[in-house]
């Protein structure tokens, strides 16, 4: 059974590559993310109170983030494993994962800053199955259009430039910390981000191995 955490900032290519490992380990993709968008997008009194925050870059109270998350969670351990992505970011998420559920792999992405911005800007979303496109290195078909369903791609309002400068500043003030405490405990592998989806996948399975 395999309980992976994908750790790296925003921009980095977390989601494309949990998509696809997921599918290819038959684990539960989870992303605190795409959950949280999910329920600003329902409108619900957690994602009501999860949108500004969202939209400014920062991170959402921890609470809101298990309420959501957690319930999930312990659903996706008790069966094929997870792949967690966005959770923890800062430690005493990472702390609260710990009693609940045991992490045996956690991946870093690496990328230089300037390309995160490139990736960052650059990036639209299918609104609908959160496929992830960039107009300038990995553009639709069908120009603003998803590949999957035809739906019209959006920007996300965090990839806007003063929210993705917010989002970098939080990373390495909350999240990077991460990085020492998943390596002094021995489960820290990293992967070098930049390249094609393909060339990243490719790096992943051998991290993984
Ligand atoms: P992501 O799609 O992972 O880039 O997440 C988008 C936004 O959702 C972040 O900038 C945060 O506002 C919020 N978010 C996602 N995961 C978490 C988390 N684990 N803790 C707090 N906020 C989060």
């Amino acid at each position: 059974m395999h309980r992976i955490v994908f750790l790296g900032p925003p921009g980095a290519g977390k989601g494309t590559q949990a998509a696809r490992l997921s599918k290819e380990l038959g684990v539960h993709h989870l992303s605190t993310g795409d959950l949280l968008r999910a329920a600003v997008a329902a409108g619900t009194p957690p994602g009501r109170e999860a949108r500004e925050h969202m939209n400014a870059g920062r991170l959402v109270p921890d609470d809101l983030v298990l309420a959501i998350l957690n319930e999930r969670l312990r659903h996706a351990d008790a069966r094929e494993g997870f792949l967690l992505e966005g959770f923890p970011r800062n430690l005493a998420q990472a702390r609260m994962i710990e009693k609940n559920v045991h992490v045996d792999t956690v991946l870093s992405f690496e990328l230089p800053e300037r390309l995160l911005i490139e990736r960052l800007s650059g990036r639209r979303t299918c609104p609908v199955c959160q496929t992830a496109y960039n107009i300038v290195t990995q553009s639709p078909k069908v120009p603003g259009r998803c590949d999957r369903d035809g739906a019209e791609l959006v920007q996300r309002p965090d990839d806007r430039p003063e929210a993705i400068s917010t989002r970098l500043t939080v990373y390495a003030d909350k999240t990077a910390p991460l990085l020492s405490y998943y390596r002094t405990a021995g489960l820290l592998r990293t992967v070098d981000a930049t390249g094609t989806p393909e060339e990243v996948a490719a790096r992943v399975r051998s991290a993984l191995r």
